[in-house]
């Protein structure tokens, strides 16, 4: 979990080519902006001792002349979305909460591509493990000038021991930060073994998703995605390549995938708002494809960065400006 009031070295966030950028001078809390290293957190909050916060990524793309915040309604009902399965109630509008985003882009003086954590979790509630609607929520935003998460052309993944959680243990739609231990997991073990990243198989062993990230297999002019019942995250950006790629002359579906189809593949790429549309070129140490990003991802590719950049009126209404 990311806490506000980093100190002076900044809360950053390293992106593809470790180059380590600062946080923006000010963040949002409980309801007020407020210059970043004041906003502190005492060492008393439930949410670093059990993991009850709550949050998403969104990012925010610069066109040259304006900055669009992508699919943020959608961004802010699953932050509410994701505390209800916990009975933590977020203590602010949709609109305030849409508000503090762009409002908190516009104080920073945001005027190139970021990414903003909006993000909620249980304050002072002592050693409780009985999280109601009574324990006391407490709400921020960061924004964070984060670039290429990866390599856009293309990375290694392969699928590592640890699995990917399901709700038989704790619900796979919540963006809770105690869920993001099992990605910690599952990163470090594909980091050992020299991918870039991780692909999580479910409990039952059929293809999940990466730590941070939806999986889409290419086969033929076939786009295939795990549904829910696969322990998937709903993505966003996937929700989105499912709607759009059809008009691209791919037939996309959302099914259950076998590590077989996964080996299988033409061509494997992973989706995610820090991710964007990933190629992944090398699959358990061998080659997908000829190796390279295949012509369905640079497809997919090109149209996810029109969309985001305002260079589609087709999907203008996925985009919230933020200067007026
Ligand atoms: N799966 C997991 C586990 C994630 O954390 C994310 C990032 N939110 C995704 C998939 C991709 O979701 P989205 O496209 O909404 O960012």
């Amino acid at each position: 979990m990311l806490v506000a009031g980093a100190g002076k070295s900044g809360a950053g966030m390293r992106a593809h080519g470790g180059k380590k950028r600062k946080a923006y001078p000010y963040a949002w809390l409980d309801g007020r902006f407020v210059p970043l290293r004041d906003a502190g957190v005492p060492i008393t909050t439930h949410a670093l001792h059990y993991g009850t916060s709550v949050f998403e990524g969104v990012r925010a793309y610069w066109s040259g002349r304006q900055l669009y915040v992508f699919r943020l309604g959608d961004h802010v009902r699953r932050l509410r979305a994701s505390g209800r399965h916990y009975r933590m109630s977020l203590p602010y509008t949709d609109g305030e909460i849409a508000a503090a985003v762009t409002g908190l882009c516009r104080r920073n003086r945001a005027r190139e591509s970021c990414y903003i954590r909006p993000f909620y979790f249980v304050g002072d509630y002592g050693i409780n493990l009985h999280v109601t609607e009574a324990a006391p929520v407490r709400a921020a935003a960061l924004l964070l000038p984060v670039g290429d998460l990866f390599d856009k052309g293309g990375i290694s993944a392969g699928i590592v021991e640890c699995r990917k959680f399901s709700d038989a243990s704790t619900p796979t739609q919540a963006k809770m930060g105690g869920n993001y231990l099992n990605a910690i997991r599952a990163t470090q073990q594909a980091k050992e073994s020299s991918y870039d990243e991780a692909v999580m198989l479910d409990t039952g062993g059929g293809v999940s998703e990466a730590p941070g990230e939806n999986i889409f297999v290419v086969k033929g002019d076939r786009l295939a995605t795990p549904p829910a019942s696969s322990s998937a995250l709903m993505g966003i950006t996937r929700a989105s390549v499912l709607e759009f790629a059809a008009g691209l002359g791919c037939r996309p579906s959302e099914r259950a995938i076998t590590r077989r189809q996964l080996a299988a593949a033409d061509e494997v790429f992973l989706t995610g708002t820090a991710a964007e549309i990933t190629p992944v070129v090398s699959m358990d140490g061998r080659a997908v494809g000829a190796g390279r990003p295949g012509p369905v991802t640079k497809r997919i590719m090109k149209k996810y960065g029109e969309i985001v950049a305002g260079r589609d009126p087709g999907y203008a209404r996925w985009l919230t400006p933020v200067y007026g």
